[in-house]
């Protein structure tokens, strides 16, 4: 199988260009695929927990919240604060990023073989993955529901520069759009450009200029 795929939840079709017909000109609706087998035993054991009053639905979502959107992307946002403020930690982050990035701590799985991608006035950089959901887990946290839905995995490829415009981010024209397909080996984050007028700025405060999409690339920052 070209595309070893790793233990994660997504039970799909991996034949190519099943997906190709979703999404036209339309955003993210999420919901494309249908659950896993696995997705739906999660969801009948919360709901079993919930209506036994064990937890709360309240605090399961402040849990995947909190994994999606605060302690995963904020590991990344420390290595690419690092990378702008270090120029020698840059060059080792471009020449082996899993390497660089464990020197920071954030080693673990699905972050095993990671490749840093480096944005430019030139060069705009964005990562998918095709088949299912590759991500870096110990520098993003949980992937979001869109970059595991069919329009985006399809679309990312196809017609990057209308994915990025529905984000709010298309680039000029003469900007280059690269696209980086995900795999079970190979897992990337994008280093945004340093936005202008940040000199003065402590790692800290950097690494709370970047955003979660800023390192997927479907935002500039
Ligand atoms: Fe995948």
């Amino acid at each position: 199988m070209a595309h070893d795929h790793h233990d994660h939840d997504d039970v799909h079709d991996h034949g190519h260009g099943h997906e190709y017909g979703y999404g036209h000109g339309h955003g993210h609706d999420h919901a494309q695929d249908p659950p896993s087998d696995m997705a739906l035993r999660v969801k009948a054991l919360e709901s079993l927990l919930v209506e036994k009053g064990i937890v709360e639905a309240a605090a399961l979502d402040a849990v995947v919240d909190h994994f999606e959107h605060k302690v995963g992307p904020r590991n990344g946002a420390r290595v690419v604060a690092r990378a702008w403020s270090d120029p020698a930690y840059r060059e080792r982050l471009l020449a082996d990023a899993t390497a660089a990035i464990a020197e920071l701590g954030f080693t673990g799985g699905q972050g095993e073989h990671m490749v840093a991608v480096e944005n430019t006035p030139t060069v705009r950089n964005l990562v998918v993955c095709t088949l299912c959901s590759c991500y870096p887990w110990p520098v993003l946290g949980l992937p979001p529901v869109w970059y595991k839905s069919a329009p985006y995995r399809s679309r990312a490829v196809i017609d990057s520069r209308g994915v990025l415009a529905e984000f709010g981010e298309a680039p000029d024209p003469d900007v280059e759009v690269r696209v980086w397909d995900s795999t079970a080996e190979v897992r990337y984050l994008v280093i945004p450009q340093r936005p202008p007028a940040t000199e003065g700025l402590g790692e800290d405060e950097l690494a709370a200029l970047v955003t979660r999409d800023g390192m997927i690339g479907t935002a500039a920052l």
